[in-house]
């Protein structure tokens, strides 16, 4: 198979580092890159060369590609240089963009969106979701000690004594987590929130405290997501913030609803609350935010609280996020890529829910 790799648009990762290169060409394929693919998450043209692929232009990548590998969706203009039937990877996320989708199933392209993959045992692997959230998480707490005009860990000089900086993470899932880890690394106080009832003790085995809300609803058949609350909990939820948010010097928020807005967690009478100087990074900008204030992409101060909206954290970590992104890759192609031929059965767990177009349907289903 002729497997093409571009250059993002407006990422600095890369779909396929040349270490995969090398290897997928070793399994029987042939690579074709786009000139500069590598360039920003600092994988040089000569790495993709030494490695076997062949460097040409976006257009020529896009017309001989049969499978072709992006961070972020192609634009639908690059769909028209594509052969019909060629195999896209991408994550699409079809619930807030499903127009996209539309089109690749009109040029007759077969699109599997990895944010789709189940998260079930077997699939962990190749869960971009997951790598993406970890650096997310880990780079958040990094950008809020950059802005925290206070030291994070406590500090016992001859000048006097300076207490830990208080950090509280809302969402204690991957970036949560990892976020968690950071802000104890850095020498913080910890605090986390959860909706899900298994968090808690993950949260306490990283040396946090778990803040608990009583009554969150059952999530078990969610399938590792998180459920949308009662009115009744999330009234107790926005109390318990109003108070911990007021001691806090940085808030990490993580939480995310599969395929819905994200929930407001923080509302602008909170920030009003909050210490002079304390930081958000909100990190479900880019679904609304967990803050009533966050601006997705931009940086913003209001009263005197500095809100980040960032959901692309783990493009500012260009170099690893790319090598695990490729490593996902690898092990989701590995399904149905045999010795350089497509085997693709949809009747696969995997391959059926991220399947989202083949044949000219839309197969995602909301
Ligand atoms: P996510 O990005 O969907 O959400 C982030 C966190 O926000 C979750 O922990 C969620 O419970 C929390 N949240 C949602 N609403 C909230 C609210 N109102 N208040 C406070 N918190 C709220 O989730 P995620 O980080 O991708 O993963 C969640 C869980 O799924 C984790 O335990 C993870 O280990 C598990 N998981 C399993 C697999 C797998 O088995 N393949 C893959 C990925 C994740």
């Amino acid at each position: 198979m002729k497997i093409g790799i571009i250059k993002e648009k407006s990422d600095n990762r890369v779909a396929i580092v040349p270490d995969l290169v090398r290897r997928l060409i070793k399994e029987g394929n042939e690579l074709i890159a786009e000139k500069g693919c590598g360039e920003s998450s600092l994988f040089a043209d000569e790495t993709y060369t030494e490695a076997g692929a062949t460097l040409v232009s976006r257009n020529d990548v896009l017309k001989a590609s049969e499978i072709i590998c992006t961070i972020a969706p192609l634009d639908p203009v690059d769909y028209k240089l594509l052969a019909k039937d060629t195999v896209v990877i991408s994550s699409y996320q079809p619930y807030f963009t499903l127009d996209k989708t539309k089109e690749a199933a009109a040029h007759q392209l077969t699109v599997f969106s990895m944010d789709m993959i189940p998260r079930i045992t077997l699939a962990q692997a190749m869960d971009v979701l997951s790598s993406m959230a970890s650096i997310a998480g880990y780079k958040a707490v990094i950008l809020a000690a950059n802005h925290l005009p206070k030291y994070f860990p406590m500090l016992t000089t001859a000048a006097g004594s300076i207490p830990p900086a208080k950090v509280l993470v809302m969402g204690a899932g991957v970036a949560g987590l990892q976020a968690i880890a950071t802000a104890k690394r850095l020498g913080s106080v910890v605090q986390a929130f959860d909706t899900r009832a298994a968090a808690k003790e993950e949260v306490e085995s990283l040396g946090a405290k778990f803040v608990e809300v009583e009554g969150a609803k059952d999530d078990k058949a969610a399938g590792g997501y998180a459920v949308e609350q009662t009115e009744e909990y999330k009234q107790r939820q926005r109390e318990k913030i109003a108070e911990e948010a007021a001691k806090a010097d940085v808030i990490i928020t993580t939480a995310q609803l599969r395929g819905k807005p994200a929930p407001v967690l923080i509302t602008k009478e909170v920030v009003a609350q909050m210490k002079n100087g304390s930081v958000i990074v909100d990190i479900a900008s880019s679904t609304g935010g967990n803050c009533e204030l966050t601006e997705d992409g931009k940086t913003v101060v209001k009263h005197g609280v500095t809100i980040i909206g960032n959901s692309e954290l783990a493009a500012d970590v260009p170099n690893h996020a790319s090598q695990l992104f490729s490593k996902n890759v690898h092990n989701f192609l590995n399904i149905f890529l045999k010795e350089g031929k497509l085997e693709i059965d949809l009747e696969n767990v995997i391959l059926k829910s991220s399947c989202i177009a083949s044949k000219g349907e839309v197969l995602y289903k909301n």
